[in-house]
């Protein structure tokens, strides 16, 4: 099927819709004829998002939705909210909700390390665990769930030993949800992106930024990647064009630390 239909009459749900990646696989999804549910812990930046969302094609309804995805009871109404509207659950999820809060590790304090774990990883299990129950309980037959890690949880970064464990925990949860899920027909995904130019990353001071691309061992295709090329990988993985992959991790980083 044509890249720009691919998605239609797929009912989706982004975490984080309001900023950044999230926002801009939002509008990917949108622009593919998906259904899109922005779902954020800011009400006005998923508005923002949702008013720059097109529905020209078939069948296409969007809404914004505030979720703390830290929090099991905000989760499950989030949940129930879409099937209320819906009459169905997501077939296609992004968790990409996350935050940092960067120290040293021998400065950072134990609730800058217990914060970070509790939206990036376990607000990825509680939103995961939600969608793919609602989905088994209605006997959906496939599902995409995708969680957007970082490369950091692979190769660790200073000043982040929070957010790199929480990183490297996702993928950890994603491998373990494939394996579960699959025989529910429900995929489970990583994208791992490098730096890409966000909210998130304007908070990276700039003389950090630019020693990137001379660190050993890495082949940079360019200083910073922007959100879109990180929708296009959770738009492929949300799509039947990745049918076949399930439990897998996607580096999107122009080639930072290949190997
Ligand atoms: P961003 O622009 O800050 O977007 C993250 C969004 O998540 C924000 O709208 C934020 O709201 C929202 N959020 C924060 N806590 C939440 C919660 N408890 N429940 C629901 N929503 C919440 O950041 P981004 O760069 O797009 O990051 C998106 C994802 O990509 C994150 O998981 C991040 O770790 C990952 N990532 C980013 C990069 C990068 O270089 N940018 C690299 C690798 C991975 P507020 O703004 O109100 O907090």
């Amino acid at each position: 099927m044509a890249a720009a239909t691919r998605l239609i009459s797929r009912l989706t749900l982004v975490t984080g819709g309001g900023s950044g990646i999230g926002r801009s696989v939002c509008q990917r999804f949108a622009s593919e004829g998906a259904s899109v549910v922005v779902a954020d812990i800011s009400e006005e930046s998923a508005n923002e998002t949702l008013g720059s969302l097109s529905s020209d094609l078939r069948g296409q309804g969007h809404m914004a939705a505030v979720v703390d995805v830290s929090s099991k009871e905000s989760v499950k109404k989030l949940v129930a909210s879409i099937q209320t509207r819906y009459f169905q659950p997501p077939s296609v999820c992004v968790n990409a909700a996350g935050i940092t809060q960067d120290d040293f590790l021998l400065n950072m304090e134990e609730d800058q390390f217990d914060k970070v774990i509790q939206v990036n990883l376990k607000g990825s299990f509680l939103v995961t665990q939600a969608v793919a129950q609602a989905l088994v309980a209605c006997g959906a037959p496939k599902g995409s769930i995708v969680t957007v890690g970082s490369i950091v949880g692979k190769v660790g970064n200073i000043g982040q030993a929070n957010y790199a464990s929480s990183k490297a925990g996702v993928e950890g949860l994603t491998r373990t949800a494939a394996k579960e899920l699959s025989r529910f027909g429900i995929r489970c995904n990583c994208v791992l992106p490098g730096f890409i130019s966000t909210p998130m990353t304007d908070k990276v001071p700039e003389k950090v930024i630019s020693k990137f691309p001379t660190l050993p061992h890495t082949f940079f295709l360019s200083s910073l990647c922007r959100p879109p090329e990180v929708a296009d990988v959770c738009a492929f993985l949300a799509s039947d064009d990745s049918r076949y992959i399930t439990g897998a991790r996607i580096e999107v980083t122009g080639g930072l630390f290949i190997g």
